[in-house]
């Protein structure tokens, strides 16, 4: 999360800058800024969409985060507008948010089998191709859970194909129970 008390403007209000307002928290963002002037006063998950033209009198009060892959010009863009408090959001295979401090990794992949139904010539593990599959074992997957109480972000299982593993159910019963359905809506 970016290391300011200030609120934040997403600049790029396209699908990663909409997935930039979930990680930050609704609270924490003030607007979407855009360049599209077609999109101004219309609300992108319940924040405006604004130009420059109208955070130009408060623009020292906020932080800007920078969401797209035309990084270079956006940067200009800011650069004409006075503004220097600003990161950015890269999102390149899996999203990640960088800060001088850390680097938020958004998703969590816990890989409990690479056992699967296919054996498809790209699959970078050779999945499918295994004469003994690997299946994690439960304690180790109640560590891996259990090590991301707290975690903000997107914990998901994968392999393989995660359903071959013979205790799938007794995995995700106990994901469940630290997952609570309220708290897996709102992530
Ligand atoms: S894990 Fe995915 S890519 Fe690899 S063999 Fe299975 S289906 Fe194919």
């Amino acid at each position: 999360m970016p290391a300011t008390d200030k609120k934040v403007i997403i600049f790029g209000a396209g699908m990663h800058g909409q997935q930039t307002l979930k990680m930050l928290g609704y609270e924490k963002v003030a607007y979407f800024l855009d360049n599209n002037a077609a999109k101004y006063g219309t609300f992108c998950n319940g924040k405006e969409i604004v130009g420059f033209d109208k955070i130009e009198a408060n623009k020292d009060k906020y932080h800007f985060v920078i969401v797209s892959q035309y990084i270079s010009s956006m940067k200009q863009d800011l650069a004409a507008h006075g503004i220097s408090d600003f990161e950015v959001f890269r999102n390149y295979l899996f999203s990640y948010y960088e800060t001088p401090e850390l680097v938020f990794n958004p998703i969590v992949l816990i890989d409990i089998t690479n056992a699967c139904t296919e054996r498809c010539s790209n699959c970078t593990r050779f999945c499918g191709n295994h004469k003994k599959p690997f299946f994690m074992d439960f304690e180790t997957f109640k560590r891996a859970v259990d090590s991301m109480e707290g975690f903000p972000g997107l914990v998901a299982l994968i392999g393989g194909e995660p359903t071959l593993h013979p205790e799938f159910e007794r995995f995700m019963e106990y994901l469940q129970t630290r997952y609570p359905r309220q708290d897996r809506q709102k992530r």
